[in-house]
């Protein structure tokens, strides 16, 4: 019998913690977070790693920022469980700080497995860490919210780059474009075939 997309991501978790991806990491951290939502979703978002509710809960975007972005999604009618969530590095770096490329090349082959395993139509990175590992050089002012079709392997997929949901926190005119990037991003994912 042909193993469900929940049974594909398990064995995933039992890779990484088996291969001891990060093991410094994981040692510091509570718990990885893979990922939450709808393993059949059109739209996968993408951000950087588990910040500290995120590790205590093992759940991705719960904090402010995920405060956030269940606004974006419900400017869009939309809810978590019609999406996927996850980040690049599944263990919460040590004081919240920005994951080391070490750390992004460690868990990328990981995260293109669970890219294959979801097969979204489109993904949304959040924050120009997530953007810059799927578009080498990019320049998140000038590209957020623009539409980019990308090749790993033999997997295509479009990948747009939004700002990250914390940008809004602190700057209230990032909030529309981040609304107005999501709306066009779940509208090519509905275009998409
Ligand atoms: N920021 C991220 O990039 N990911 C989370 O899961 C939480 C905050």
């Amino acid at each position: 019998m042909q193993a469900t997309k929940q049974q594909l991501i398990d064995e995933l978790v039992t890779e990484i913690v088996d291969q001891k991806v990060c093991a410094d990491l994981a040692a510091s951290a509570t718990q990885l977070v893979v990922g939450s939502g709808n393993l059949d979703a059109d739209v996968l978002f993408i951000g950087e790693a588990p910040g500290k509710k995120e590790d205590e809960q093992g759940l991705p975007f719960v904090g402010a920022s995920g405060r956030f972005l269940d606004e974006m999604l419900a400017a869009a009618d939309m809810k978590r469980d019609d999406v996927y969530i996850t980040n690049i590095v599944k263990y919460r770096p040590p004081n919240n700080r920005d994951p080391l490329p070490e750390e992004k090349r460690a868990f990328w082959p990981y995260l293109l497995r669970q890219i294959e395993i979801i097969h979204p139509k489109v993904v949304i990175t959040l924050g120009r860490h997530s953007g810059a590992c799927f578009i080498p050089n990019l320049h998140i002012s000038r590209e957020h919210g623009k539409a980019r079709r990308v090749r790993f392997h033999k997997h295509e997929f479009l990948v747009i780059p939004l700002y990250h949901p914390a940008a809004a926190l602190y700057n209230g005119s990032m909030r529309q474009t981040l609304i107005d990037d999501f709306l066009v991003a779940t509208e090519a994912a509905g275009n998409c075939a």
